[in-house]
């Protein structure tokens, strides 16, 4: 999923170079192609953040996008800070100014960058959940087939309920009661935890 939306992202950002698509009447139409050649840096630097993100994408390292997401909405606000006080020059300011919706279009791969890069890893959150040893009762992975500390085989867990499956309501009454749900593959206990956490806080 986060690598569809990755992979997504990182084309929507070399479409930036042919935005707008739509030109306005009298003033034509500018993309990135048209503002390189007027003396701007943009298309080697798009055509650079796109590539790399697309690595980022394949490989699975998503904090990369916020770096990207940094990259991308500083060409913005800079090119904006351009046009505002008009150091780009008339040429280019002209040319900035003409670049239309392509800015709220470029703005918002900024953000979706960033929405990418700081979501939580699936990865990370399943190694989080824990489940309780059937011999000695210590917190182990939720995947582990073997106790860490006693070294016994554990039983199989058919289905543990993902946290966000789980309805409040479920939370046991005490810890003890959630153990056996964790034996049963009911609730995982790091998530029984959580949900007792939120009661206590209402
Ligand atoms: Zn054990």
């Amino acid at each position: 999923m986060k690598k569809v939306a990755g992979l997504f992202v990182s084309a929507a950002l070399l479409i930036v170079l042919f935005v707008p698509l739509f030109s306005i009447p009298i003033l034509g139409s500018f993309n990135a192609i048209k503002l390189q050649e007027q003396g701007n840096s943009l298309l080697i630097e798009i055509v650079i953040c796109s590539f790399l993100a697309f690595i980022i994408a394949i490989t699975g390292n998503y904090r990369g996008f916020i770096f990207i997401g940094i990259i991308v909405a500083g060409d913005v606000t800079y090119n904006l800070y351009r046009i505002g006080t008009g150091i780009a020059g008339n040429e280019l300011t002209k040319s900035l100014l003409q670049y239309e919706w392509g800015w709220g279009y470029w703005a918002l791969v900024a953000i979706a960058f960033f929405i990418i890069g700081f979501s939580k890893d699936e990865k990370t959150e399943r190694i989080k959940a824990l489940k309780i040893c059937l011999f000695c009762a210590e917190d182990i992975k939720i995947d582990a087939s073997i106790c860490r500390y006693c070294g016994k085989e554990q039983p199989i867990i058919e289905k543990v309920i993902p946290e966000s499956e789980l309805i409040i309501e479920d939370v046991p009454e005490d810890e003890e009661e959630a153990r056996i749900l964790t034996f049963e593959g009911k609730i995982a206990l790091e998530n029984y935890r959580e949900k007792k956490k939120l009661l206590s806080n209402e």
